[in-house]
């Protein structure tokens, strides 16, 4: 949806068994774990610790780690403890499976973040329930993630993801010194429809419109319902002249949609990141004001911002 992925729900391909990832320098072991699983769950092995990190960020991404401690080269502490301290890792939750049967080592699992500590040799039905619990508590903590970024209504992205991921949008267009722009989208004349039309027709009109932003949007872009009737697309690598021509290029498409047989348009401000640099409230709030001026200029345009 967007070159920002947060890792969080990324390997959950719904409706598909959750991925287990199995991570242990003894095959035997491997085995054991993953004959125990194979029924519930796809497993992906991998037998050190560098192969399972790099197996973690790659596609199906596990849903949940079991790890193995003693390991040549890198030991399971260590893919532990990086697997933690990378943002998009860090929610995947992982047990230890391990002889090391001491109070401490398990100790100091835990403290590393792992969810569980599983000692050999072990029970294969303790294991099947704590794998089922914790990949439980993963989906739903994915599922809540999901709710928290994503507007109800229209499954774009809601305005609080939008100022999440703005500074960090506008940092690294500083940093590697390419243009971003923002278009602010308002309807027209929106109460209007629900006046006449009911809100369930509004909402209708709403998600009509929230699709066809998303189509006309590259994959890079961000596309969020910022208040009722006002969307916004973020475009990265794209100077004013960019951002206008893609605003002229929906604001017609939109004009064509007719939502619900219903004639709709929007007017459109577009600003540019400034070159030296500014906040998001700034960069917002003079593509806000440009849409203000399509309005009074008599709306179903495009202003760019000064
Ligand atoms: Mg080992």
């Amino acid at each position: 949806m967007t070159s920002f992925d947060p890792g969080i729900g990324a390997g959950m391909d719904v409706g598909l068994k959750p991925v287990v990832l199995i991570a242990d320098d003894v095959p035997a072991n491997i085995h054991q774990l993953a004959q125990l699983l194979k029924d519930d769950y796809r497993i992906k092995v991998a037998t050190d610790g560098r192969r399972c990190l790099d197996l973690v960020r790659r596609r199906p991404r596990p849903d949940l780690v079991m790890l193995d401690i003693e390991m040549p080269q890198m030991d399971g502490y260590e893919v532990c403890r990086q697997l933690q301290s990378d943002e998009k890792t860090k929610v995947i939750p992982i047990i230890f499976v391990t002889a090391k049967n001491q109070v401490s080592d398990e100790e100091h699992g835990l403290k590393l973040g792992a969810v569980d500590y599983i000692t050999k040799p072990f029970q294969p039905v303790i294991v099947e329930a704590r794998v089922k619990n914790h990949i439980a508590l993963k989906r739903q903590s994915d599922r809540l993630h999901r709710m928290a970024m994503r507007d109800q209504l229209t499954s774009l992205y809601n305005r609080h993801y939008l100022m999440d991921i703005a500074p960090r949008k506008i940092g690294d267009a500083l940093r590697h010194g390419y243009p971003i722009s923002l278009v602010v989208i308002d309807i027209d004349h929106f109460k209007a429809v629900n006046d006449r039309h009911g809100h369930a027709t509004g909402d209708g009109v709403l998600r009509e419109i929230a699709a066809l932003l998303q189509t006309q949007s590259r994959a890079e872009d961000v596309v969020a319902r910022v208040g009722g009737e006002e969307f916004v697309i973020f475009l990265g690598h794209c100077d004013l002249r960019g951002g206008v021509n893609k605003a002229e290029l929906v604001r017609a498409a939109l004009e064509r949609l007719r939502p619900h047989q219903l004639k709709v348009t929007a007017s459109f401000g577009v600003a540019e990141l400034m070159p030296g640099g500014e906040g998001f409230e700034s960069l917002f709030q003079r593509a806000d004001t440009a849409v203000f001026q399509a309005k009074a200029r008599g709306r179903n345009r495009v202003v760019a911002a000064e």
